[in-house]
């Protein structure tokens, strides 16, 4: 870990990270795909835009063990609501123990799918159009511009949606000449989707580099 990073972490980020959050963690990094879950200097970013903008119905796309979950399940009222999707229900029950005992379950509707045909669905009822206050964007990245296609329409005007991952771990900065990497088919798509953001006049943005890289978009009509 760089020495600015370690600095952030130790002053800023884990002296306030919540307990049960750290026994999600905890639990997490026994899993050899510990690294996939949400970066706490990140996690914390957003609880700040939760909070900030008030928001009370959200939808999260990658729940993994629910770091993130619990981070929004945390911060949003007793009447708040999360829909979460992941294909993968193992990896969340790995997390569930820590979100029961947290005392915020009742917020989250955890639906086992990938997220696009869920997406689809919820678009299908006028109601839901422009219902969600805020969107966290954390499964599979190639699908990144398809979730936001639907997300537009489905998170409310002033309504924030983050997207993480957005450097992969640096390779869309890379020398193409020196790291051959840089041809894998989720960094090649994730240049594009900065790019193609970016280039949203539908959205105000911000590429913040905490974690693997978060973008932060508002979406303005
Ligand atoms: N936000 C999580 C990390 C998510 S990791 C945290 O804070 O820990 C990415 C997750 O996306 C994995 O759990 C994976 O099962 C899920 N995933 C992959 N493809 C998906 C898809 N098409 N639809 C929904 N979830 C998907
Ligand atoms: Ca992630």
């Amino acid at each position: 870990m760089c020495i600015i990073l370690q600095h952030i972490m130790e002053t800023t980020v884990y002296p306030r990270e919540p307990q049960v959050l750290k026994e999600l963690r905890d639990a997490t990094a026994k899993d050899p795909r510990a690294m996939m879950a949400t970066a706490p200097d990140a996690g914390q970013f957003v609880a700040l835009l939760l909070k900030l903008t008030g928001a009370k119905k959200t939808i999260e796309l990658g729940v993994f063990t629910g770091y993130s979950l619990l981070l929004t399940a945390l911060t949003i009222p007793q009447d708040g609501k999360i829909t979460a999707i992941d294909t993968n229900r193992e990896f969340y029950e790995i997390g569930l123990p820590v979100i029961q005992k947290a005392g915020i379950g009742h917020k989250i509707e955890f639906i086992e799918s990938e997220a696009l045909p869920v997406l689809d669905e919820l678009l299908k009822k006028e109601a839901n159009e422009g219902s969600y206050d805020f969107a966290y964007v954390d499964a599979d990245k190639l699908n990144y511009w398809n979730y936001h296609e639907r997300l537009m329409k489905l998170v409310k005007v002033g309504g924030i949606i983050v997207y993480d991952n957005t450097l992969w771990g640096g390779s869309v900065a890379a020398d193409p000449a020196t790291v051959g990497h840089r041809g894998g088919a989720v960094t090649q798509s994730t240049i594009q989707f900065n790019k193609s953001i970016a280039a949203d006049p539908r959205v105000d943005i911000s590429l913040a580099p905490l974690g693997d890289g978060i973008t932060v978009c508002r979406r303005i009509y």
